[in-house]
C-alpha cells in the first residue's frame, strides 16, 4: 500500500492520542483530538464506548501509532523490525533506534523542519547533505559521527526558518549536536531507549510479531 494521504488529524483520532504529526502547528491550532475524543468514522462513538480491547487489539494499535508517528509503511516497518531482532540488546528498543537514526528524523530532531513529514520533503528536494553529500533518502540510516547539514542555498528557506524560531520546537536531543548558525548538526552516539522522547510500550509490537 502507498503513502497515506489523507488528513492527518484522523490518524491521531484512531489512535486516541495526539500525536503531534503537523509539528509545531499541533501546539498553535485546534486539535481534533481535544475537540471530538473518539474514532473518526461512521462507528467512531460506538467504538469509543465498546469495553476494553483485547491484548491484540492494543498490540496492534500500538504499532500503527509508531508506524504514523514516524511516516512508514508496513513493509519497511517489518524490515526495520527484523534487523532488530537481530542485532543484540532489546528488540524494541533497538526498533525505536533504527527509526530514530533514519536521516528524515534526526532532521526533525536537529529541529531544522517542524514535522517528521515536512522534514522528509527536505531530504527529497536535495537539500540536505550528510558528510558533504547530497542525500534524498529519508530512511538513510544516520550513524554515529555523521555530519547532516542544510545545504549554503537552502540554509534560509522559510519552513527551515520558521521550525527554528518556533516557540514550540522541541529540544534538541541529548545524542545530536547542533550548529544552529551553519544549520549543521552531527550524530554524537546512537541514542539509548532513554533518549528517545517518545512514549510508546514498544514491547507490545515486540509480542505482535512474535505471534
Ligand atoms: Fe494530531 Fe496535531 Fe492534528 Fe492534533 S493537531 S490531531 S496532534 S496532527
Amino acid at each position: 500500500m502507498g503513502r497515506y494521504t489523507g488528513p492527518v488529524c484522523k490518524l491521531c483520532r484512531r489512535e486516541g492520542q495526539k500525536l503531534f504529526l503537523k509539528g509545531t502547528k499541533c501546539y498553535t491550532e485546534k486539535c481534533p483530538v481535544e475537540r471530538r475524543a473518539y474514532p473518526p468514522g461512521q462507528h467512531g462513538v460506538a467504538q469509543a464506548r465498546r469495553r476494553k480491547m483485547s491484548d491484540y487489539a492494543l498490540q496492534l494499535r500500538e504499532k500503527q501509532k509508531v508506524k504514523r508517528i514516524y511516516g512508514v509503511n508496513e513493509r519497511y516497518f517489518r524490515n526495520v523490525f527484523r534487523s532488530a531482532t537481530q542485532t543484540t540488546g532489546l528488540t524494541g528498543a533497538n526498533l525505536l533506534i533504527g527509526l530514530e537514526s533514519r536521516l528524515d528524523n534526526v532532521i526533525y530532531r536537529l529541529g531544522f523542519a517542524g514535522s517528521r513529514a515536512q522534514s522528509r520533503q527536505l531530504v527529497r528536494h536535495r537539500h540536505v547533505e550528510v558528510n558533504g553529500r547530497a542525500v534524498d533518502i529519508p530512511s538513510y540510516q544516520v550513524q554515529p559521527g555523521d555530519e547532516v547539514r542544510l545545504k549554503d542555498g537552502s540554509r534560509d528557506l522559510v519552513p527551515v526558518q520558521a521550525a527554528l524560531e518556533s516557540k514550540t520546537r522541541p529540544d534538541t536531543v541529548s545524542w545530536l549536536a547542533l550548529d544552529e548558525g551553519t544549520r549543521t548538526g552531527r550524530m554524537l552516539e546512537r541514542p539509548t531507549r532513554d533518549e528517545i522522547p517518545l512514549a510508546v510500550q514498544e514491547q507490545l509490537i515486540v509480542e505482535l510479531y512474535s505471534k
